[in-house]
C-alpha cells in the first residue's frame, strides 16, 4: 500500500496521519471524516514555491481554491505565501472572511455577474481573469461607474487539450472559456481590453486541462502563446508582464498515476519560457501557475464507518460505508479511482475482493470497485486515500446526509476547521408552509 505524507501504520496496527491515531480521529469526530495532513499541503506548497526561487524567476504560485475552498485552507495557503484563485463570489467571501491579503487574489470564471464583479472591484482584489467579450465590456463599463482601475489577464485558449496522457491539438478549440487565440478573438479582444483607461492587461493566461503527467501540453501552450505575444509586440508593441500556466499537475490516486515532483513541472516549463523569451528577444514574463489537486489532493483521507454487507453470489460483495457520492462525487461523476485501506487493521492482509459501495440510494453510488480488503466487519472503519481535492469542495447534501466534519492534523495535534453538518443545518433554509412570514 502507498502512503502519503505523514500517512503510516502505527504499533497498534492502525493508520496514523499527522502523528494521530485515525481510529482515535473517528471516535473524535464522528465519521465520515476528511482529514487533511497540513504538513503535506505545507511541502507541495514549498515543492511549488522553492522551485521558483532557485531559479531566481519572479513568479505566484496561486491555490486554486475551487480544489478545497474553506477559511482555515485560505490561511493556510496565506501562511505559505500562495496567492489565490477564486471562481465566484462564494469563494471570494471565503477569501476575505479568511483575510487573505487581496492584492493576491484572482478572479476567474466565464460568466462572471455584474455583483461578482462589482465585488471584486470594491474589495480591490489583485486581478480579473476576462473570459470572453461580454465580460470585458462588462467590466469597463464598472470600472468607470465605479471610477476603479482593475488588472486583468486575458484567458485564451491556445488550441491545446490535455487528455491526461496525450494531448490534442485543436485548430479550433472547442471550449466554453477563454478567448481564442488561432481565429483572432484574443488579439480582438486585447486591442479592445488596450482602449480601455481603467483595464491594465497584465497578460495572457491559460489552463490546458487537469491531472496532467507530464510537460509537453505547458510546453506547447507556452510556445503557442509565445507566437502570439510576438506577432503582437511587432504589430502594437505590446508586451506581457505576466505569462499564467494555469493548474492541473498531476497527482497519484492509485498505482496507475506517475505524477512529475512539483519541481519537474516548474523546472522545464521555466526553461522553455526562458528559451522563448530569448529566441524572440522579449523580457522574460513573471510566471504565475495555479495547482489546486497537487497542492491537496493527496493530503487528504476520508474515514467512513463499515456497516451493512451483500454478496452477490460468484458476482461479487459490495461493502457499503456511512457516506458516498454526497462526499465524494468523483467516482460516479469522473469514474475516478482511488486506493483505500481498513485504518483499524491497516496490516493485515487482504483476503477478499470487495467493492465498496455509498449509501445514497442510486446504483451509481460506487466509491471503490474491486478492492483488495482484509475480511470487514461492521464498525470496521475505511480510509479512502487522495480526497483532499475537489471532494468536500463538491460534497453535496442528496438523500439529506449532512455533509461530513473536516479536521487538520499536524505534529500530534488536530484541529476542527469544518463542523459537522446536523440536520438541523440541513432544514435551515427550508419554509414551512404553516409558517407567516414577513416580506
Ligand atoms: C481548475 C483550475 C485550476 C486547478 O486545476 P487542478 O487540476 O486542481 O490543478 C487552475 N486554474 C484554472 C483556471 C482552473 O479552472
Amino acid at each position: 500500500m502507498y502512503f502519503h505524507g505523514t500517512s503510516k501504520v502505527n504499533a497498534k496496527g492502525h493508520l496514523e496521519i499527522g502523528g494521530i491515531d485515525t481510529v482515535e480521529l473517528a471516535k473524535k469526530f464522528g465519521t465520515p471524516l476528511y482529514v487533511y495532513d497540513v504538513a503535506l499541503i505545507r511541502e507541495r506548497a514549498k515543492g511549488f514555491k522553492l522551485t521558483f526561487e532557485n531559479l531566481k524567476v519572479p513568479a505566484q504560485v496561486a491555490y486554486a481554491s475551487k480544489a478545497f475552498s474553506t477559511i482555515a485552507m485560505v490561511q493556510l495557503a496565506e501562511e505559505e505565501g500562495l496567492s489565490l484563485d477564486v471562481v465566484s463570489g462564494g469563494e471570494l467571501y471565503t477569501a476575505l472572511a479568511a483575510d487573505f491579503p487581496r492584492e493576491r487574489i484572482h478572479f476567474h470564471g466565464n460568466n462572471k455577474s455584474r455583483e461578482e464583479l462589482e465585488m471584486a472591484l470594491k474589495h480591490e482584489i489583485g486581478c480579473i481573469v476576462v473570459d470572453n467579450f461580454y465580460e470585458l465590456e462588462l467590466l469597463n463599463s464598472i470600472c468607470e461607474e465605479m471610477k476603479m482601475s482593475t488588472k486583468i489577464l486575458l484567458r485564451v485558449t491556445p488550441g491545446i487539450e490535455a487528455h491526461t496522457h496525450d494531448y490534442i491539438l485543436t485548430g479550433q478549440a472547442d471550449s466554453k472559456f477563454g478567448f481564442d487565440l488561432q481565429n483572432g478573438q484574443a488579439e480582438d479582444a486585447l486591442k479592445k481590453a488596450l482602449t480601455f483607461e481603467k483595464i491594465d492587461v497584465l497578460g495572457l493566461h491559460c489552463h490546458i486541462g487537469s491531472q496532467i503527467f507530464e510537460t509537453t501540453g505547458f510546453i506547447l501552450a507556452a510556445k503557442k502563446l509565445f507566437e502570439k505575444l510576438h506577432e503582437w509586440k511587432e504589430a502594437f508593441s505590446y508586451e506581457s508582464k505576466v505569462l499564467n500556466l494555469g493548474g492541473g499537475f498531476g497527482i497519484r490516486y492509485t498505482a496507475e498515476d506517475e505524477p512529475l515532483p512539483a519541481a519537474q513541472y516548474v523546472a522545464e516549463i521555466i526553461e522553455e519560457v526562458k528559451r522563448l523569451a530569448e529566441h524572440y528577444s522579449m523580457a522574460m514574463p513573471e510566471i504565475w501557475i495555479e495547482p489546486g489537486r497537487s497542492l491537496v489532493g493527496d493530503a487528504g483521507t476520508t474515514l467512513y464507518k463499515i456497516g451493512s454487507r451483500k454478496e452477490v453470489p460468484d458476482v461479487r460483495q459490495y461493502v457499503a460505508v456511512d457516506g458516498g457520492m454526497s462526499d465524494n462525487i468523483r467516482p460516479a461523476l469522473y469514474q475516478a479511482k482511488y486506493e483505500a485501506v481498513l485504518a483499524n487493521r491497516a496490516l493485515e492482509k487482504a483476503d477478499e475482493t470487495v467493492s465498496i459501495a455509498g449509501k445514497c440510494c442510486e446504483s451509481g453510488d460506487m466509491l471503490i470497485w474491486d478492492l483488495p480488503l482484509p475480511k470487514s466487519d461492521s464498525d470496521d472503519l475505511l480510509a479512502v486515500f487522495c480526497t483532499g481535492a475537489y471532494g468536500y469542495a463538491m460534497a453535496n447534501n442528496y438523500n439529506r446526509l449532512p455533509r461530513p466534519a473536516v479536521v487538520f492534523v499536524e505534529n500530534g495535534e488536530a484541529k476542527l476547521v469544518v463542523r459537522r453538518e446536523t440536520y438541523e443545518d440541513l432544514i435551515r433554509m427550508d419554509i414551512s408552509l404553516k409558517q407567516k412570514i414577513n416580506n
